[in-house]
């Protein structure tokens, strides 16, 4: 126990409004309460925000006051900032995209120590003298508590994802020593990993690496040929549910708001009780049908991708893809809603070439999207498709390859569809050898 632990549990609950902590989540708050230098690899979904928003407002750390984040996507660090505020804790941005006014009242904001979080974009830190100015002071005063660097992948030229601004990181080491520094990613391996810590030359003899594996032991990966017409598809998904999972809660990811309803109505004539859930609905009309299944009175849910962020409930029986995700970081995290109880729960996608030129017609008209943007989600897209199409290769091998983790399929204990067939391939090439004896 440390002097901040009674602090921190009761934050957990009174601000957060949490029971209890995930993986890792406690070892890393008090590495950085402690000072230390935290190294944090945990899947997308896993909850890296608590790890350095607790302790940002914990009073009884080693060290104290403003937590400075970097983050590289100014809509993230809004959103980041909105649920904050939401939760009574002080934060805010400071990106180019504010005018001089509102740069003023920020940093006015962060010198009167009346900041717990400042969200800042890594050009900033570069940028803006008067940044470094108001840093320095906040430093010589003791009120400056710790630096965080979110998708710290991008410090680095391995990783997916490199952003020049990201090389400059290592000012905050060069100026303030002393102070700690946490780096979280979800995507590492170890070059990755070294080159983070070199960059942003973290303390290499005392830090804190918090690595978890990815594997997810207790789902089951299935890909299902998809049938062309819906009513066949629909019978499927129905003997499905009633033969495997009668009364268990599950999800089914759909594409369109549309395809929700028609899945969601189709289930209720077969008497499973199901309701669709996406952004067309109202908020009081989503928030009714999110507390209705997580009591067990909705056993389905069809939704689009707009039901996730903030699901907690552990005993999801089944995930299942009407429609396949765009990238295998949605699969993962979309399929990871199963099972967090630990136990055995089934992730079924159903899989069509057509739907995927529907996807990729609809990335290439995507509005928002500008030419580099298309290519990478085609990429995504196309990574799908061969997960999908091999037939042969352990899933969880291919999802854990994919997010740079080594995995022997032989732990995978038959527990993905292609293991299965394996052990029913050995069979059929038997048969064919005394078939040529003959
Ligand atoms: P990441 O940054 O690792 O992708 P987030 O920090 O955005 O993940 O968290 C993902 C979701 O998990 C959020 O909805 C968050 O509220 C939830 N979450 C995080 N920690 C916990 C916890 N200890 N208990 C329950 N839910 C949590
Ligand atoms: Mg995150
Ligand atoms: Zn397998």
């Amino acid at each position: 126990s440390h002097p901040w632990t009674e602090e921190v549990y009761a934050k957990l609950q009174r601000v957060f409004k949490l029971g209890s902590f995930r993986n890792n989540q406690l070892n890393a708050i008090n590495s950085t309460l402690s000072g230390k230098d935290v190294f944090v690899l945990m899947p997308t979904g896993g909850g890296k925000s608590l790890c350095y928003q607790l302790p940002a407002i914990v009073k009884s750390g080693k060290t104290h006051g403003t937590t400075i984040v970097i983050s590289p996507l100014v809509s993230l660090m809004q959103d980041q900032v909105d649920h904050l505020l939401e939760l009574n804790i002080k934060a805010t941005n400071l990106n180019s995209r504010l005018n001089e006014k509102q740069k003023r009242s920020v940093f006015e904001l962060l010198v009167n120590g009346d900041l717990d979080l400042l969200y800042i974009s890594p050009e900033m830190v570069q940028a803006s003298k008067k940044f470094q100015t108001v840093l320095g002071s906040l430093y010589r005063t003791k009120n400056l508590a710790r630096v965080v660097v979110d998708e710290a992948h991008c410090v680095s030229g391995w990783g997916h994802d490199f952003r020049p601004d990201y090389k400059q990181l290592d000012y905050f080491k060069n100026n303030f020593p002393d102070i700690p520094v946490m780096a979280l990613t979800a995507t590492a391996n170890k070059y990755v990993i070294s080159d983070i810590i070199t960059n942003l030359r973290l303390n290499k003899t005392d830090i804190t690496l918090l690595r978890q594996s990815f594997n997810r032991t207790n789902l089951f990966y299935q890909i299902v040929p998809k049938a062309t017409k819906a009513a066949a598809l629909i019978d499927t998904i129905k003997d499905y549910i009633t033969t495997y999972f009668p009364s268990q809660t599950g999800i089914i990811y759909c594409h369109s708001k549309k395809s929700c309803e028609e899945l969601a109505e189709a289930l209720g004539k077969f008497r499973i009780s199901s309701s669709a859930y996406h952004a067309g609905m109202s908020g009081n009309e989503r928030i009714r049908v999110q507390k209705a299944w997580q009591m067990n009175s909705i056993q389905v849910i069809c939704a689009t991708v707009a039901f996730g962020m903030g699901i907690d409930k552990p005993d999801v029986r089944f995930v299942m893809h009407y429609t396949i995700p765009r990238s295998l970081e949605s699969y993962y995290q979309e399929t990871g809603r199963a099972g967090r109880d630990g136990k055995y729960s089934y992730c079924i996608t159903f899989y069509s070439f057509k739907d995927v030129r529907k996807l990729q017609k609809m990335i290439q008209i995507d509005k928002s999207l500008n030419k580099e943007g298309k290519t990478v989600h085609l990429n995504k897209l196309q990574q799908v498709m061969t997960y999908c199409e091999n037939q042969f290769e352990c899933r969880r091998n291919q999802i854990l390859n994919y997010f740079d983790e080594q995995f022997d399929a032989a732990f995978c204990y038959k527990n993905c569809d292609n293991c299965v067939k394996k052990l029913l391939d050995v069979d059929g090439d038997n048969g064919d050898e005394i078939q040529e004896q003959d």
